[in-house]
């Protein structure tokens, strides 16, 4: 709110170009709609104000899985019913299916060494009944019309199995295509899953629907190991089995308890859906078959999960985990007034450092995101330890691995839960857009350690992007995952610095004005595919002012900014002359507050338009007084580049 008055016509600075030798500087472009873009709002599936349009669609699935873990093999093999709804206006010639295993094959493209298991092994691909043979890959299409030269068959082209459809698949009807595959689940390593002997994490694990959305069509883009995924929504039944004794967390909801979990189990998780503390739901010495699971003759016990309306499944299973679970309160979800709340379950070896703490912090973070964007929608959420070195999110559960003192575990359980609701229920491209998931996560888990600790943690935030500005690393955030050139500008571009751009912006409207634009942008978006084109017209829209020239500054170039004040003196009529020069390449406006030696202080902004009218200095009139400091932001908004040019002080002044 104060930052909001502070650009207020009235208290604009009065600023008067200076004749000064001047180097002249870029001037931010047009935000352009790419013509895919362009095409989409031409056909009313997306709006220019940024909202989905009248004739928004997305295709939709179910899917039907039985899997079996075996860890002796360390094989799953896996059998799949899935139900593909085409429900955009065309008719679809190819199917494309993702094989992510597959970059564990030889000779696949990748982005980082992986360990060789040969990916997945396909013994059956059906299509409506009917089994397909394997074919020569015949080509993405694009064009419209029937293709009667084609051979109904798949093809595999790395993580991506082909199904080309001569007949083509009309809109508003469904397909059933049925799957049998095995692969050898990789060791530790492997991005985002795998195993170490003890824990198995699935994830990547099955064949799974490419998205086909309004703007480009089918998802061709592969999986090469830096970029994350790009999913749809989708429905999912799924069973899996794993020997007794072994416990699972996973996406959505257990359907079975009775059959796999003992009845002090099932009473433990009774009483952790109603209490505020933390539940020990399966100690140290109760690992044991019969006393956390129930007795099996065959010697395996099958856990049957559902989950609806989710972007993929993913579960971890040991028998080493302890299990903790307690429940967090969202808000109210179905508009009855009450508040509802969501099961919590922590999933971790003893001797993980800290983790007695992460259902206590899963509460936590799940309550305070609920508040902070809106109310966590999904019945449970899951934290499981072990095999990577940081975390990694898919629906309703994530894995987290690494040493971790309390305060790094804190970290890491805020930020991936806070992927819930980016990417999860706003259903961001990662790939192609990283910054759009990871930048508005660290936005949030900044907000969060800063709510959980009661101490700033933006100065540490914005100094994890200010140290790569002038390496000569740095790279656009506008820029797919895949084409970095180097982890460092990769991770910057991704994390931290559009986490301070948001913080940026936060600092120029106020804090209520830019949390209205986000959780607008969350609503009109959950369970829905925007681009950052939506982000930026929602933006706009919400806080009702153009901010192409931010846009394009901060996120599609590497321009930093560095606002300095370059004199403070008196002027002839005894009023205080403050000269800002703008030396850095990102436009903003700037925020500069004089304090006089009796503790008034008196605020005037330099508009962002002087900048962007080619200006590098700026100049400002102060009431008369006795001057003590001089200082551009203040409150500590902006990543600067050289914040320590942005103050001056009295005392400076008399030593120099
Ligand atoms: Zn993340």
């Amino acid at each position: 709110m104060i930052r909001k008055t502070l650009l207020s016509a009235l208290l604009v600075a009065l600023v008067a170009p200076v004749v000064v030798a001047q180097q002249t500087r870029p001037i931010p472009y047009p935000v352009f709609n790419t013509p895919a873009v362009q095409r989409a709002l031409d056909r009313g599936t997306r709006s220019p104000d940024g909202a989905p349009g009248p004739e928004y669609w997305t295709n939709t699935a179910e899917y039907v899985i039985d899997a079996v873990l075996s860890p002796t093999t360390n094989m799953l093999r896996g059998s799949e019913t899935l139900t593909y709804h085409n429900n955009s206006p065309d008719t679809l010639r190819q199917l494309v299916v993702n094989l992510y295993q597959n970059l564990h094959s030889e000779g696949v493209v990748r982005t980082r060494p992986v360990q060789i298991t040969g990916g997945v092994q396909l013994s059956r691909v059906s299509m409506n009944g009917k089994n397909l043979v394997e074919g020569r890959q015949q080509g993405f299409f694009f064009g419209p019309g029937p293709r009667p030269d084609l051979k109904l068959q798949y093809s595999i082209r790395g993580t991506k199995l082909l199904i080309d459809v001569p007949q083509g698949i009309p809109p508003g009807t469904q397909t059933k295509l049925g799957f049998s595959w095995n692969f050898e689940v990789p060791e530790v390593g492997a991005p985002r899953m795998g195993q170490d002997g003890e824990v198995y994490y699935l994830a990547y694990w099955y064949p799974q629907m490419a998205v086909y959305d309004d703007v480009d069509g089918w998802d061709n883009d592969a999986y090469q190991g830096n970029g994350e995924f790009y999913m749809g929504y989708a429905d999912y039944d799924v069973s899996i089995t794993v020997p007794e004794g072994w416990l699972i967390g996973a996406t959505g909801e257990l359907l079975n308890p009775n059959d796999v979990l003992t009845p002090t189990v099932q009473g433990r998780l009774a009483t952790a859906a109603r209490s505020e503390e933390v539940v020990r739901v399966v100690t140290e010495n109760e690992r044991q078959i019969g006393v956390s699971t129930v007795d099996s003759p065959s010697g395996t016990l099958t856990w049957k999960f559902k989950a609806n309306n989710v972007r993929d499944f993913a579960f971890g299973t040991s028998d080493k985990y302890l299990w903790d679970a307690t429940n967090a309160t969202v808000g109210d979800l179905d508009g009855d007034g009450r508040n509802d709340a969501s099961m919590i379950h922590a999933f971790y070896r003893p001797e993980a450092q800290s983790w007695d703490k992460a259902a206590e912090y899963s509460k936590f973070s799940i309550e305070s995101l609920s508040r902070n964007i809106m109310p966590y929608p999904y019945p449970q959420m899951t934290a499981v330890q072990g095999i990577i070195g940081g975390g990694m999110e898919f629906p309703m559960i994530t894995l987290i691995g690494g040493t971790r003192n309390e305060a790094r575990l804190f970290g890491v359980t805020y930020h991936e839960l806070g992927h819930m609701w980016f990417p999860m229920l706003v259903g961001q491209n990662e790939k192609a857009f990283t910054w759009m998931d990871e930048g508005l996560t660290s936005f949030n888990t900044a907000e969060g350690g800063t709510e959980f600790y009661s101490e700033n943690r933006w100065p540490g935030e914005m100094r994890g992007y200010l140290r790569i500005v002038g390496s000569g690393f740095e790279e656009p955030s506008m820029r797919h995952a895949d084409t970095y050139r180097n982890q460092f500008g990769r991770g910057t571009a991704a994390y931290a610095k559009p986490a301070s751009v948001m913080h940026a912006l936060r600092g120029m409207v106020g804090n209520e004005l830019f949390y209205k634009a986000l959780r607008e942008y969350a609503h009109r978006w959950t369970n829905k595919h925007p681009l950052p084109w939506d982000l930026f017209n929602t933006f706009e829209d919400v806080l009702e002012m153009e901010l192409d020239w931010f846009w394009t500054s901060w996120l599609f170039e590497t321009w930093p900014l560095d606002q300095s004040v370059a004199s403070v003196g008196t002027a002839p009529d005894g009023t205080i002359e403050v000269i800002i020069h703008d030396l850095g390449l990102t436009p903003m406006p700037a925020p500069v507050r004089v304090t006089y030696a009796d503790g008034r202080t008196v605020d005037q902004v330099v508009p962002v338009d002087h900048w962007l009218d080619d200006n590098r200095v700026a100049r400002m009139s102060f009431p008369a007084g006795t001057v003590s400091r001089v200082e551009i932001d203040a409150d500590g908004y902006y990543p600067d580049a050289n914040p320590a040019n942005g103050i001056w002080t009295a005392s400076d002044e008399t030593t120099e």
